[in-house]
């Protein structure tokens, strides 16, 4: 394969500082080498793309469900978490295989279009990783596990080891308050024998809390009318939702929990010594009224943080720079004001990511990492992270996978809400 050169106005690895006219030399899939246009021209130089705008690693969505993005409506419904759990049961039941791959690879084109290259997918089906199989997108496919008491976890168990092979697989435990304490437990000894990563929901909502600590609320509530039978319903651990899945041996550096809203000192103490990253959710967040997660707090303690967007079915778009943007106002809402917050937030979307799914070789420009990349039309000012983080969301130009640039008219226009 020829090498291929992408140059452009600025390029930021993420890994080391921006270059100002840079370039990326691309050899089958992977980087070759990262440097000044002039010199990578001329050691390189025969196939050239020349970008206007910023060019960084593709984007990676910590936290999305592919599958539920032909329920975008619901984002706009404006009601509880628990209310919006019950319609979405409800919706969930009754569509269809047909639809459930349609819906995936729209989740897997919108978010290709927005410059991501990545995804920790919360997948129940399988049809998500058909979809992203299909585009190329890299990542790490969750086979969800949601619904599953002491009586229906044997079944499901069994269902979920005939789709276990994949290299790209690992398991989401959904929650706390939608499986029973031994399926959460037995979902983590059965990662840890095959070696597949864990991603379980943890501290979303303030139901959820009241729910692991007393037993009680919307979803006690919720669990009896489903005939769901939780041993947490009723009587509660008097623990937070990070201390239980730590008590289940849910935590770990092979893990990272979605949402991470409602966490106290302790809580972070314990993700932080686990090695366990969170993939913040902010928008999805405030559109289910959740609650706002202690970014400041995460950041300056040293947490290890990445971005996610949830589903279409709780944001307005699949756009993890627009998730981004909402992290910079809620730090600085909480009091947080240190110079390096833009570019610790480019880092939470695109190494931090790399770092929650276990993945070295993504979300930096580096020598031999994947050569996903993404172009976003942002000003160029002298701090470009700023400008990212400002004008980032909806500017993606150009997305390449493994060195190969992403057909545009194949990709859905911009819509930013
Ligand atoms: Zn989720």
């Amino acid at each position: 394969m020829t090498i291929e050169v992408h140059a452009a106005t600025v390029v930021v690895p993420v890994v080391t500082g921006p270059i100002r006219d840079g370039a990326v030399a691309v050899d089958e899939g992977r980087i070759l080498a990262v440097g000044a246009r002039t010199e990578i021209e001329d050691l390189y130089g025969a196939a050239i793309h020349r970008h206007d705008g910023v060019l960084t690693p593709g984007l990676v969505n910590a936290h999305t469900h592919l599958q539920l993005t032909a329920y975008a409506d619901m984002a706009t419904l404006g009601v509880s978490f628990a209310e919006w759990v019950g319609l979405f049961f409800a919706r969930y039941r009754a569509t269809t295989t047909d639809e459930w791959l349609a819906s995936a690879r729209d989740g897997v084109q919108q978010v290709l279009a927005s410059g991501t290259t990545a995804v920790a997918d919360v997948d129940t089906y399988g049809f998500a990783a058909v979809a992203a199989q299909e585009a190329g997108l890299v990542g790490i496919r969750y086979q969800e596990v949601v619904g599953a008491d002491d009586i229906r976890w044997p079944k499901l168990r069994a269902e979920l080891e005939t789709r276990l092979g994949a290299a790209d697989a690992g398991l989401s435990p959904h929650s706390l308050y939608t499986n029973s304490s031994e399926t959460m437990r037995t979902i983590g000894e059965l990662a840890r024998e095959r070696g597949l990563r864990l991603h379980p929901h943890a501290a979303e909502t303030v139901d959820e809390c009241e729910f692991v600590f007393s037993g009680t609320g919307p979803f006690a509530v919720g669990a009896d009318r489903t005939g769901l039978l939780l041993d947490l319903a009723g009587r509660g651990c008097g623990m937070t939702p990070v201390a239980r899945l730590d008590a289940l041996g849910l935590l770990g550096p092979d893990v990272h929990i979605a949402h991470g809203v409602h966490v106290d000192a302790a809580d972070r103490a314990l993700l932080r010594e686990r090695g366990t990253a969170v993939a913040l959710c902010p928008r999805s967040n405030a559109i289910l009224h959740s609650g706002e997660a202690p970014v400041a707090a995460y950041l300056r303690e040293g947490n290890q943080i990445a971005v996610g967007t949830d589903s279409s079915a709780s944001n307005l778009d699949l756009d993890v720079l627009g998730d981004v943007q909402a992290l910079r106002a809620l730090a600085i809402s909480q009091g947080y004001d240190e110079p390096d917050l833009d570019r610790r937030l480019i880092e939470a979307a695109t190494i931090g990511g790399a770092a929650a799914l276990g993945m070295r070789d993504i979300g930096r420009l580096e020598v031999g990492a994947r050569a996903d990349l993404a172009v976003f039309d942002v000003p160029i000012v002298d701090d470009i992270y700023a400008s990212l983080v400002a004008s980032g969301h909806g500017s993606c130009t150009v997305t390449v996978l493994a060195g190969a640039v992403v057909p545009r008219n194949s990709l859905p226009s911009k819509e930013i809400s």
